[in-house]
C-alpha cells in the first residue's frame, strides 16, 4: 500500500507504468511453448511465482558437463561421456523384465545401449543399424564391456553441438522435471529483453560486471563448476542488482518521510519528572542514549524514523513510554502496537500503571473489541480522550481515527511490513515512528529490512540479571530433568515448557503440545496449563493470566510465548527438540526466563542421534547469552534464508543474492541508493529511468509511489 498522501496525489499515466520492455517476463510461464497449463501451479511451487520473471530466477546449482568425449576404450567407468559409435545390431528383449540391447562399436571397443520397456520402433529409428550416432550418458562396465543404460542423449553426427554442452541441473519439485524446468528456462532466455544499464558504470567497470541479459545467460549456462560460485562476476552483478533493488526502495521510503515536515515537540519536562518518579528503577545508561537519541529525532521539525533495537529484557519498553510522553506534552497522541493479542495486552499490563500515576489516559484496541465497546473505544482515540492507544494490527483499520496522533511505536517490528508500519504513521500529520524489535538482527539483515534507518541500540540489560544456567539435555535423559524441575517447583519456581516445532504445521505442533500436556498433566495435576495458537484469545489469556498469577507451575506452550512475555517468577525453559529451532528463536525463548531476582535454568532437548555440527550449534546457546553474537552465528551457519524463519518474519527474500556471501555487495548498494536520493531523488535523470525499470524487475512497485508524493 502507498501511503495515503501518494494515493490522493494523481498518478502520472506514462512514468508510473511498467516498462514495455518488462511485459514478456511478466506473462505467465505456461504462455512459453511447450509448458502446458498443469505446469504452472508446479512451477509455482518451485519458483514462488508463475511469472517469466520467476523462472529466471530459478537458479542452477549443479551441471552435467557433455563435453568430455574419448574412444570407448579409453571411457571412465561412472562417469559422464559423449561417444560417436556406429550401431550394429539391436537385441530386443524376450520379456518385459529383460533389457532392450544395441551393440554398437567404434575402431577401439564395444559399447552396449541399455534400455528398460522401450518402444521398439522408436528406438529402431532413433538407432537405426549401421548408422553413426552420438550418444551421452553415465558408463558402466558390466564383464568388462561398456555399456550406457538410457543415455541422456542420442542423436545424429548433426546434433553434435546440441549434445556436447554442459547442461545445468536445476532444483525440483515433484512432477518437474529438470527437462522441462530446462526448457522454461531457454523460452525465457529466449524473450529476454535488452534494458537499460542502471548500474554505476564505473563501479561496473570496475568489477568487470557483464550487461544485465549477459548476466542472465550465463548464470543458465554455467561453462563450468565456476559458473555457479556465488562469486562468479554474472551472479555478482545479478545479485547487486537485487540488493540496489531493495536499497533503493528503502531509501525511497525513507527520503520519502524524511522529506515530509514533521512536527516539533517538547522533550522533557515535568510529565517527564513525573513519570520518572513512579518507576521503581533507574534508567540504564543505554536508556538513556536511546532516549537522548530520540529527544533529538522529534525536537527537530522532520519525521523521525528510527530503530530501538534491543535485546530481550533490555528494557525497550519504557524508552517507548518516554518517547510517547513527549508527543502528550504537546498536547498530541501516541500510539504503540504489537503484533499479538498477548503481546499488546501485556505492554498495556506494564505501561498503564505508569501511566495512570501521571494521569494519562490510556486505551486498548485489539481484534477481539466488538460492538457497542468497540464504539466507544473508536470514539475515545478519535475525540483525543485516549492520550495513548495500545493495540495491535486493529489499529491500520479504516475505521479508525486519531485526534491528533504524533507518535506511532512499533513492537516487535519485524512481523509487520513495511508497508503497515508506513499506514499506521498516515493516520496522523507528520508522524514520528519508532519500530522496536527485540530480535537480536545481524547488521547485514537489519539493512536489507530497514535500509538506512537511523538505530539505537540498548545494548546493556538492566542491572541485577543473573546468567541463565543453560543444558543441553538428550532426550532420552527427561526423566532426571522433570525430576530436578519437581523439586525446583517445590520452591516456587515456573517453568515454561516448549514443545517441538513441527514446519508449517500449526496442527502437528498443536498435536504435539497436546501430547505433552497430557504426559505432564499425569504429574501435575491442574498445576499445568497449555497455550496454544489455535485457541480463542479470551482461553489464551486465561491461561497466561493463570501462569502469571502463580495458580499454575508449568505452562506448555507452543511458540506463541515466543515475544514478549514477562514473568519474572518464570526461572525454568525447557525447549524440546531444540535442533528444530534457529538459535534466534532460542535465544528469544530462553529470554523469557532470568527476569526476576532468582536464579534461572534453560534446558535444551535434544534427540539422541544429532549430528556433530548440530550439537556444535546448540552448544553456542551454552557459551553466550549475547543476542547478536547468537544472530551472527545464526545467519553464518544457516544464511538469511532460515534466520527467524524467514517466511512469518517479514524479512524480504532474496532470490539471486545470498547472505552472508553478498554482505559487502549490500553495504555498497546501501551507500548508492544514499548517493541516488542525494543526487537524483526522483530518479529524473538517464540513470534515474533505468533505475525505474529495476525497482519494476524486483517488483518494488510501490516504492515508485514515493516518487509522486512530495
Ligand atoms: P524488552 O521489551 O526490551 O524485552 P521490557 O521493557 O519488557 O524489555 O523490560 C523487561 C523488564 O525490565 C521489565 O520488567 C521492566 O520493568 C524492567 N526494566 C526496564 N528498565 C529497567 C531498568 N533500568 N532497571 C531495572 N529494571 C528495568
Ligand atoms: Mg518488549
Amino acid at each position: 500500500m502507498p501511503p495515503e498522501s501518494a494515493k490522493k496525489t494523481p498518478m502520472n499515466p506514462v512514468r508510473n507504468t511498467r516498462p514495455f520492455a518488462l511485459d514478456p517476463l511478466f506473462r505467465r510461464v505456461t504462455e512459453l511453448s511447450g509448458i502446458g497449463p498443469r505446469n504452472g501451479t508446479l512451477f509455482e511451487k518451485l519458483c514462488g511465482g508463475d511469472k517469466i520473471l520467476d523462472v529466471l530466477w530459478h537458479k542452477p546449482i549443479d551441471f552435467i558437463d557433455r563435453r568430455f568425449t574419448c574412444a570407448i576404450k579409453d571411457a571412465p567407468a561412472g562417469h559422464i561421456v559423449t561417444l560417436t559409435v556406429t550401431v550394429q545390431k539391436h537385441f530386443p528383449n524376450e520379456r518385459k523384465s529383460q533389457p532392450y540391447k544395441v551393440w554398437c562399436t567404434d575402431d577401439t571397443g564395444t559399447l552396449n545401449l541399455v534400455f528398460f520397456r522401450p518402444r521398439k520402433d522408436w528406438l529402431e529409428k532413433q538407432l537405426p543399424v549401421g548408422a553413426q550416432v552420438i550418444v551421452s550418458g553415465r558408463i558402466e562396465y558390466y564383464n568388462g564391456t561398456a555399456q550406457m543404460t538410457h543415455p541422456d542423449a542420442m542423436g545424429g553426427p548433426e546434433d553434435r553441438a546440441a549434445i556436447e554442452t554442459v547442461e545445468p541441473i536445476y532444483p525440483l519439485t515433484q512432477g518437474l522435471t529438470n527437462k522441462i524446468v530446462r526448457k522454461a528456462v531457454l523460452g525465457a532466455l529466449d524473450i529476454l529483453p535488452a534494458l537499460p544499464e542502471w548500474l554505476d558504470e564505473s563501479y561496473k567497470k570496475q568489477n568487470r560486471w557483464p550487461d544485465w541479459s549477459a548476466a542472465v545467460n550465463s548464470l543458465h549456462n554455467p561453462s563450468g563448476a565456476n559458473g555457479l560460485d556465488p562469486l562468479h562476476p554474472a551472479r555478482m552483478r545479478l545479485a547487486y542488482d537485487e540488493l540496489l533493488a531493495n536499497q533503493l526502495a528503502l531509501a525511497m521510503v525513507r527520503h520519502h518521510n524524511k522529506r515530509k515536515k514533521g512536527r516539533a515537540y517538547e522533550t522533557g519536562g515535568g510529565l517527564r519528572d513525573t513519570f520518572l518518579g513512579t518507576l521503581p528503577f533507574t534508567l540504564t545508561r543505554a536508556q538513556q542514549r536511546s532516549l537522548e537519541e530520540i529527544d533529538n529525532d522529534m525536537k527537530q521539525p522532520l519525521r523521525m524514523l528510527r530503530l530501538l533495537q534491543g535485546d530481550v529484557g533490555s528494557g525497550k519498553t519504557v524508552v517507548a513510554a518516554l518517547a510517547m510522553l513527549n508527543a502528550i506534552a504537546s498536547g498530541a497522541q501516541a500510539a504503540i502496537m504489537a503484533p499479538t493479542e498477548i503481546l499488546a495486552r501485556q505492554h498495556a499490563r506494564s505501561l498503564q500503571p505508569w501511566l495512570e500515576a501521571c494521569g494519562i489516559r490510556s486505551v486498548v484496541l485489539t481484534g477481539r473489541d466488538k460492538g457497542k465497546m468497540r464504539e466507544t473505544l473508536l470514539q475515545q482515540i478519535r475525540n483525543g480522550a485516549a492520550q495513548i492507544v495500545i493495540g495491535t494490527h486493529a489499529l491500520f483499520q479504516d475505521s479508525v481515527e486519531f485526534a491528533d496522533l504524533g507518535l506511532a511505536v512499533i513492537d516487535e517490528q519485524h512481523r509487520f511490513g513495511v508497508h503497515q508500519r508506513l499506514m499506521l504513521s498516515a493516520k496522523g500529520k507528520g508522524v514520528d515512528v519508532l519500530v522496536m524489535t527485540a530480535t537480536p538482527i545481524p547488521r547485514t539483515l537489519t539493512l536489507t529490512a530497514y535500509g538506512d534507518m537511523d538505530v539505537s541500540k540498548l545494548d546493556e540489560k538492566p542491572p541485577g540479571r543473573k546468567p541463565v544456567d543453560t543444558r543441553l539435555i538428550a532426550s532420552d535423559h527427561i526423566e532426571q530433568m522433570v525430576e530436578g524441575i519437581i523439586r525446583q517447583i517445590k520452591t516456587g519456581a515456573r517453568v515454561y515448557w516448549v514443545c517441538p516445532l513441527v514446519e508449517e504445521s500449526e496442527i502437528l505442533d498443536l498435536a504435539a503440545a497436546q501430547e505433552r500436556y497430557e504426559v505432564l498433566q499425569a504429574r501435575f495435576g491442574d498445576r499445568i496449563g497449555l497455550v496454544h495458537g489455535r485457541m480463542k484469545p479470551a482461553e489464551k489469556d486465561a491461561v497466561m493470566e493463570n501462569f502469571t498469577n502463580g495458580a499454575l507451575d508449568i505452562l506448555v506452550a507452543t511458540t506463541v510465548i515466543e515475544v514478549g512475555v514477562n514473568v519474572p517468577e518464570a526461572t525454568i525453559m525447557v525447549i524440546e527438540h531444540a535442533e528444530r529451532f534457529g538459535l534466534s528463536q532460542l535465544h528469544q525463548l530462553r529470554g523469557r526466563v532470568g527476569r526476576g531476582a532468582e536464579k534461572s535454568y534453560c534446558f535444551l532437548m535434544y534427540a539422541g542421534n544429532l549430528t556433530r555440527t548440530a550439537k556444535e550449534r546448540l552448544s553456542i546457546m551454552r557459551e553466550t547469552e549475547d543476542g547478536f553474537a547468537i544472530a551472527e552465528k545464526d545467519l553464518e551457519l544457516r544464511g538469511a534464508g532460515e534466520i527467524l524463519g524467514t517466511r512469518q518474519s517479514g524479512l524480504p527474500v532474496f532470490r539471486l543474492a545470498e547472505l552472508p556471501v553478498h554482505a559487502d555487495l549490500l553495504a555498497t548498494a546501501r551507500d548508492d541508493s544514499r548517493l541516488i536520493m542525494e543526487k537524483d531523488p526522483t530518479l529524473e535523470n538517464e540513470r534515474g529511468q533505468a533505475l525505474r525499470t529495476l525497482l519494476y524487475l524486483f517488483e518494488r512497485d510501490q516504492a515508485i509511489g514515493y516518487l509522486q508524493s512530495g
